[in-house]
């Protein structure tokens, strides 16, 4: 009997690439719109995770819009009645500008939260840990690290439990994790920096097999638009674009395709064109896009 339904919720807190949506100082079509047009504009890629039970709440990736997205995360704690004090721990995925920057805010000048349990790789933690500002968050008490190992399981509530899988992903300062979720009901993958499938297809076929929900890299929507990134050599920007995903996993059924839904999209994405066109592609393949606040039952 499956009495133990909806267990958590998963709210998307942003779907958009590191520098989010609009993107700073840019003029292209897709930007203007979104200045004109609140309701398109998107935040850098982060879900925020709510235990029911034990109204908790965890937050994938500090991002540089974190004060925003605790506000939306907030506004929905308060709809629902849970508890305010409901933020219990931060899930980092790399040290890139849109995943962890917002962690500043937890800080004497902002939160000045008290030892908020931050999850995060040994070589993340060492690379915080050694280096100001972000060391200060450790010293000053305001975070403690919980170190995960990669392929091992942890629980982030009782009944909630998460694994680190390492993703290639260029790594300048650390390494470069995406999280496999589990309920007792229901699991997700938080996938949101990817460099290639080459080396990942298969180990990515197991993990869809296994869960309801991927949150995958769809930063690109095709090579075209690589032409338009300012000054950045294409080989050196990683990213399978989306087109080429939806191309890699044909094969499978219309169940296993519709499990997946495409974040972190970057100003160029042509899905961010208004005419409908590209938008409709992707549902005809029974793959999904996300949507700022969209929410998951899990
Ligand atoms: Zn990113
Ligand atoms: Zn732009
Ligand atoms: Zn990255």
């Amino acid at each position: 009997m499956r009495w133990l339904v909806d267990r958590a919720l998963i709210k998307v807190l942003g779907t958009a690439q590191d520098a989010g949506h609009p993107q700073l100082n840019c003029q292209c079509s897709h930007c203007q719109a979104a200045r004109t047009d609140a309701s398109l504009k998107r935040l850098q890629s982060s879900l925020a995770l709510i235990d029911k039970k034990e109204q908790k709440s965890f937050v994938f990736d500090a991002s540089p819009a974190f004060s925003e997205q605790l506000d939306n995360l907030n506004e929905l704690v308060r709809k629902k009645n849970y508890s305010v004090d409901h933020l219990s721990g931060i899930l980092l995925s790399h040290a890139h500008l849109g995943h962890y920057l917002g962690l500043l805010y937890l800080g004497k000048e902002a939160l000045n939260t008290s030892q908020l349990p931050v999850y995060l790789s040994q070589k993340m933690f060492d690379f915080l840990k050694n280096n100001a500002p972000w060391s200060d968050l450790f010293k000053n008490g305001n975070i403690k690290a919980e170190v995960f190992e990669f392929e091992k399981e942890y629980n982030l509530t009782k009944e909630i439990r998460f694994k680190a899988v390492e993703i290639k992903h260029r790594n300048e300062y650390a390494d470069t994790a995406a999280f496999i979720v589990n309920t007792q009901e229901k699991a997700f993958f938080y996938l949101p920096d990817l460099d290639s499938w080459q080396g990942f297809e298969r180990k990515f076929r197991e993990i869809l097999a296994e869960v309801d929900y991927v949150f995958l890299d769809g930063t690109f929507f095709d090579k075209k638009e690589l032409g338009e990134l300012r000054g950045r050599d294409l080989k050196e920007v990683p990213h399978p674009p989306i087109i080429e995903t939806i191309k890699l996993f044909s094969d499978l059924n219309k169940a296993e395709r519709s499990k997946i839904y495409f974040t972190h999209f970057n100003h160029t994405n042509r899905i961010l064109d208004l005419d409908a066109n590209k938008f409709e592609y992707v549902k005809s393949k029974h793959f999904n896009l996300l949507e700022e606040g969209q929410e998951f039952n899990l």
